[in-house]
């Protein structure tokens, strides 16, 4: 094979050497040419604008000057010292200051020779000035040829402390650009660059590194994170194809006793019809014995357990077994108590299992499990230890998915001989760009529509002065029967400071609402499960009318009787977060409201996430702004980001490419499953580069 220069290690390279390569490895992980190459810069520095000095207004943006230094002296005592420059053009005189490095900079200055400036301005007592500015001879850079736009990289201290700072980065690649030309293989087909007019792959890197215009830059920057994309879809569309024609999984042909009983005995309301319809999809997969791995996305409330609970139905009625997965102990227990309450006298045995089940308990239901006594197990991720093994799990439900890894959902696989169906189902709606990144490779069925007679929530922005008021309001509420969360933050972080919170909340809301004409219920993190579920059960009867409590019941409460939401600390808390807390009310036939309480400092992005949160209540609206403000890693939480790892994309801002980069991948494969062809070679060489070693591709091919 020949030599690829793309794998020289770095410290061949002029200007690298050993020391700085080691610190390259150990920073930043550039280990070879490639490494550096796919160093892009972050930003650029547009220095294809000259500026005079009576033109410098604004003191955000950096400005290019040239003019010429007059005068370099040295000023104060000690540490007020410093070297002021006066630099000068046709239309004024600004000052140039260094705290640092005085001696070595003075030196090295030249008088009344034209220099180029580009420094951020600042202004200190009604001068402009610039600190520590960027200072270029004229002559220098008429001979380097700079073009407009300089590449910005990003560097560390330590490598600055070593001389690698963003200008010694881009001389690095300054110098590898040549060496690697005519080097570059090519990753896309021509059909595809031509179909969404991409350059080609060597001039785009180059571009990316030293554009000689915005509107090559643009196309340069399009065309790598098409590339990006594209390789990452057509990696989930691979994974899918073999979940689907590879992978067999259980027919489930029958629709029968436990399914029609309950139908038509125990079903408390009318399906909606987007409940009906993702029965339908679901039923579609299964019966047929293609392997079902499917995200069902749901607003809060819109009936995602129904369709669980019906689709588990059927695996009993096939003879199989079925489980339900849940992120925590209290929306398992919730769980396992709503489906109980639904099957009423079928006989039908469902257990629960979770952190805190007995030994003995467990060992019952460990038995239960294998001779197939248990029809149904609901729990926590206690369901993924090695240990609880199933005579025949059949499907597998997993419930508020984006806490769970996506690792941990394919341990569930393990359980069997063959992988059960698998069902996702989402808190709160995910964004589509990010659903078909994070899931691309499960089928999507989509509940967008609420059961009828839900009154849409009022939601409302109030300052922590007006909780007197708001109690006022509450009071109103629970003088009509109704019922009230109150929701402190608790951050791991600051839990201290949290408890504090909620502690000092709950005394003035005891002040408030005193016995014996209120009771109020606590729940949080730090009691034990028994006196959590104590405390639910009094809320969940109506003994007590107000409920404080941390975001343990973030998820999956259902009283429908609760009509407001006070979130206190709004601010804290993320929109998908608040979402689904606003979530937890407007289940009765009431009018209901969310009170969002803040303090009055309050960042952009808290701004914002209170408009939202007033503006709309459609959770699919909401899941936008929070890609928006947050992006896809923060969003999904570490775990799953590292999936997203994407070095030029963004799922944010760039969803019209990705949609297209999937589209091309779909069709690539139509045309050529296993790209066998010889004209899609380079394809398949860069995706086995990118994903070398997977089994996907092992089974596939
Ligand atoms: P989520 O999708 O947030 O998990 P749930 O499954 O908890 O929502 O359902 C919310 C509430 O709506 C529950 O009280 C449930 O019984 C009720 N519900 C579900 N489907 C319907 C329906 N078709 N008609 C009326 N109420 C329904
Ligand atoms: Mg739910």
């Amino acid at each position: 094979m020949q030599y690829n220069i793309l794998k020289t290690p770095i410290e061949y390279l002029k200007g690298v050497g050993p020391a700085k390569a080691d610190l390259l490895k150990k920073e930043l992980h550039i280990f070879t040419y490639q490494d550096l190459l796919f160093h892009y810069p972050y930003r650029y520095a547009d220095r294809s604008k000259f500026y005079k000095i009576n033109e410098i207004k604004s003191v955000d943006v950096e400005v290019q000057v040239i003019g010429v230094i007059t005068s370099a002296e040295e000023l104060g005592q000690k540490r007020g010292k410093r070297l002021v420059a006066k630099f000068r053009d046709a239309t004024g005189t600004v000052d140039l200051v260094w705290f640092k490095g005085i001696k070595w900079i003075k030196n090295s200055l030249k008088l009344n020779t034209p220099y180029i400036l580009y420094a951020k301005p600042s202004i200190y007592n009604g001068i402009v000035n610039f600190a520590h500015p960027e200072l270029e001879l004229k002559a220098e850079a008429d001979k380097s040829l700079q073009t407009g736009l300089q590449p910005v990289y990003s560097t560390t201290e330590k490598l600055i402390q070593k001389g690698l700072t963003n200008k010694a980065f881009a001389r690095l690649t300054k110098a590898l650009l040549p060496q690697l030309k005519n080097q570059i293989q090519e990753s896309l087909t021509e059909d595809i660059r031509i179909a969404n007019k991409l350059p080609p792959k060597e001039s785009s890197l180059f571009a990316i590194h030293f554009p000689t215009n915005q509107e090559q830059l643009r196309w340069a920057r399009y065309r790598m994170k098409f590339e990006e994309l594209f390789f990452l879809q057509l990696n989930l569309l691979i994974q899918k194809q073999v979940n689907q024609t590879k992978m067999k999984g259980y027919a489930f042909p029958r629709v029968d006793y436990y399914f029609n009983t309950f139908f038509k005995e125990h079903l408390p309301f009318e399906l909606t019809g987007a409940q009906k319809k993702v029965l339908k999809e679901i039923r579609s997969d299964i019966g047929t014995g293609k392997h079902m791995n499917r995200l069902v996305q749901g607003d809060v409330g819109s009936g995602k357990t129904m369709v669980a609970l019906m689709s588990m139905l059927i695996a009993l009625d096939n003879g199989f077994q079925a489980c339900l997965m849940a992120p925590t102990e209290i929306l398992a227990t919730q769980h396992y108590n709503g489906l109980n309450n639904d099957i009423g006298d079928m006989p039908m045995r469902i257990e629960l299992l979770t952190g805190s089940t007995k030994t003995a308990r467990r060992k019952e239901i460990h038995e239960g499990l294998l001779n197939g006594e248990i029809h149904i197990l609901v729990g926590t991720h206690a369901l993924l230890e090695e240990k609880v093994q199933f005579k025949n799990l059949g499907l597998a439900v997993i419930d508020e998915q984006h806490r769970f890894g996506v690792a941990q959902r394919s341990k569930l696989w393990l359980k069997n001989k063959k992988p059960p169906h698998v069902l996702v189902m989402t808190a709160t709606p995910i964004p589509r760009t990010l659903a078909m990144s994070l899931y691309g490779d499960l089928d999507i069925s989509v509940i967008d529509e609420l059961p009828p007679g839900r009154k849409p929530i009022t939601t409302v922005h109030r300052f922590d002065k007006n909780r007197l008021k708001v109690f006022g309001f509450l009071k109103e509420e629970i003088a009509k029967g109704r019922q009230v969360y109150i929701v402190y933050p608790l951050i791991e972080e600051s839990a201290k400071m949290d408890y504090k919170n909620l502690d000092d909340g709950y005394e003035s809301i005891k002040r408030a609402f005193p016995l014996p004409e209120y009771a109020i219920s606590i729940v949080h993190g730090r009691m034990n499960a028994a006196d959590k579920e104590y405390e639910m059960q009094r809320f969940v009867k109506g003994e007590t009318q107000i409920m404080v409590a941390t975001t343990v019941i973030e998820v999956g409460v259902n009283v429908p009787n609760a009509s407001v939401m006070v979130i206190e600390s709004a601010e804290r808390f993320g929109l998908s977060q608040l979402h689904q807390l606003r979530g937890r009310v407007g289940r009765g036939a009431e009018k209901s409201f969310c009170i969002l309480i803040t303090s009055y400092k309050l960042s952009e992005d808290g701004r914002t996430r209170m408009e939202t949160m007033v503006r709309t209540n459609d959770g699919f609206e909401v899941a936008d702004v929070d890609l928006k403000l947050r992006g896809p890693g923060d969003l999904m939480g570490t775990r799953q980001s590292g999936m997203l790892d994407l070095k030029i994309a963004d799922i944010a801002k760039d969803g019209p490419i990705l949609t297209r980069a999937r589209d091309s991948a779909i069709q690539l494969l139509k045309e050529d499953h296993n790209l066998s062809l010889p004209k899609h070679l380079i394809i398949r060489n860069e995706y086995l580069k990118k994903y070398r070693g997977k089994m996907q591709w092992s089974r596939i091919s």
